[in-house]
């Protein structure tokens, strides 16, 4: 499938790598938007919170983030968790995706 995050999870496209493991994968933006701005997506293809009716990979989705949180050292001052769900919800690229933003004072709301 013509998928850029089909071809970056599975290592076809190069990334800067934060985590992954069997099902999740974590990586930086490339067009970050606060000082921690990393992007998790699922490996198997999913084109939105739409077509994901899978309960369980949208909660390791999420429990993947918070590790990327951790990780990044931004878990105790905080962060958010953003996922832009179609054309008007700000979604670009059609394959499930959530972003983690860290790092500085978010605002609300967020335009
Ligand atoms: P969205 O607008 O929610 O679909 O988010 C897509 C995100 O992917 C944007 O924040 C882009 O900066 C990011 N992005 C696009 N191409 C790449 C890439 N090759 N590597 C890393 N991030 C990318
Ligand atoms: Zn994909």
């Amino acid at each position: 499938m013509d998928c850029l995050f089909c071809k970056i999870s599975s290592g076809q496209l190069p990334s800067k790598v934060v985590l992954q493991d069997d099902e999740m994968f974590a990586f930086e933006d490339i067009n970050p938007q606060a000082p921690v701005h990393v992007l998790v997506v699922p490996k198997r293809h999913v084109g939105g919170l739409n077509d994901a009716g899978d309960r369980t990979l949208l909660g390791r989705l999420l429990e993947t983030a918070a590790r990327v949180a951790k990780k990044k050292g931004i878990a105790e001052s905080g962060y958010r968790v953003v996922a832009n769900s179609g054309r008007e919800g700000g979604q670009t690229v059609f394959h499930l995706h959530v972003h983690v933003l860290g790092g500085r004072q978010m605002t609300w709301p967020p335009g």
